[in-house]
């Protein structure tokens, strides 16, 4: 059995929680056939032990099902560390990466007022809670909304270079249009003007060393945004939605824009799903909700999942789309108090239910970022 075929064998595998196989993902570095032996290397970035280790004996049963070598052996390319992550496109076409900045992410939507700077924030504050360096940038021109969302109204200043200074705020890197426009709204303001600004918004803003900068994309799928996502080379894009939404040609829209400039589109995030009430029954009362889901447990507490949106596709129309559904966050009067009052819900309160939410899609997209 030569290299290709077991080339060819390996490629039935495909990366835990991806359908892309591992040689796609260009994980396969080595392959060294002697008698009845077979050493395969592989390059694989993540952290995630379980996962490599799920690839390892994954690789372990094809081989030893169909493959007619005795000893099978598996090494690891130490190397892969500091590599490139395999799953960027190796076309992407933004020119430019920031130095300094290992990864860029974006957070777009369709439409405004669906909640995709409060996403921003959440997420930002996560990755942070994780131990790793962040930045957050609202580009969001004709409705900055992180200078509200994070109850900050200060003014960025300049370095002896005339360069911004990123505001430090929760040991978080931040740059907003609003810190420099204030609260007008620069409806005026026109494309390449618009275009000039935020190009000095990456340039000229001395963010340090960033494992991650979060944008906060204007909503929609004009001009801007598009300008915005050929310009620097990100590493992947969120799409925030409602569930009446989803279904709607604005999430394709923006799925067909990314794929246009080569940014991997991680997947949607569905906000403002559902809707839950705790309370607690006590002995002799009744409960009967029509058409709700109902979950009561042994000690009399209850939880209540609403749907408001009946129209609402979740899981199904992601998987129309092609991407991931990442996470469902329901409708929160504690998400719209914590963002209104300046204070996320991440930082404010961290073991809440929405902050969980919040934790597992920022896992879920530096898994992916982090292949
Ligand atoms: P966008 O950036 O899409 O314009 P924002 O993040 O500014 O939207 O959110 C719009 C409003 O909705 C804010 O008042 C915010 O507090 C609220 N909001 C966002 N997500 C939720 C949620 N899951 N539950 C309740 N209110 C929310």
């Amino acid at each position: 059995m030569n290299k290709e075929e077991i080339l060819n064998l390996l490629k039935q595998i495909s990366y835990p929680g991806f359908s892309r196989d591992i040689v796609s993902f260009g994980m396969v570095n080595d392959i060294l056939v002697k008698n009845d032996s077979v050493q395969i290397t592989l390059k694989i970035k993540s952290a995630n032990e379980d996962k490599k280790e799920a690839v390892v004996s994954e690789i372990k049963s094809v081989l030893t099902e169909k493959s007619p070598f005795d000893n099978i052996s598996i090494l690891f390319d130490k190397s892969s560390d500091s590599g490139k992550t395999t799953e960027q496109p190796q076309t992407a076409q933004g020119p430019s990466t920031l130095t300094g900045i290992k990864h860029i992410i974006a957070v777009s939507s369709g439409k405004g007022g669906v909640g995709k700077s409060t996403v921003a924030a959440n997420l930002a504050l996560s990755i942070r809670n994780m131990g790793l360096k962040v930045g957050l940038l609202d580009l969001d021109i004709y409705g900055p909304s992180l200078p509200m969302i994070l109850g900050l109204d200060e003014q960025p200043e300049l370095n002896k270079d005339r360069k911004l200074i990123p505001l430090d705020h929760l040991q978080m890197k931040v740059m907003s249009f609003g810190f420099i426009s204030g609260n007008q709204s620069p409806t005026i303001w026109r494309g390449p003007l618009v275009a000039r600004m935020t190009e000095q918004f990456f340039y000229d803003v001395v963010w340090g060393e960033l494992d991650y900068l979060i944008l906060d994309l204007p909503p929609g799928t004009g001009d801007i945004q598009l300008t915005l996502t050929q310009k620097l080379k990100m590493d992947g894009a969120l799409i925030v939605t409602t569930p009446q939404d989803i279904a709607l040609a604005d999430v394709k829209k923006g799925a067909d824009m990314f794929r246009k400039v080569k940014t991997p589109v991680l997947g949607v995030i569905e906000n403002m799903s559902g809707l839950f009430l705790e309370g607690r029954l006590n002995e002799g009362s009744d409960l009967t909700i029509e058409g709700q889901q109902v979950t009561l447990r042994d000690d009399g507490s209850f939880t209540i999942r609403m749907d408001l949106f009946k129209n609402g596709g979740g899981k199904t129309e992601s998987d129309r789309l092609g991407v991931p559904l990442l996470g469902q966050i329901p409708i929160s009067q504690d998400i719209m108090e914590t963002t209104d009052s300046g204070k996320p819900i991440v930082e404010l309160h961290p073991n809440s239910h929405p902050s969980k939410l919040y934790k597992e899609i920022a896992e879920n997209v530096i898994d992916q970022v982090d292949v």
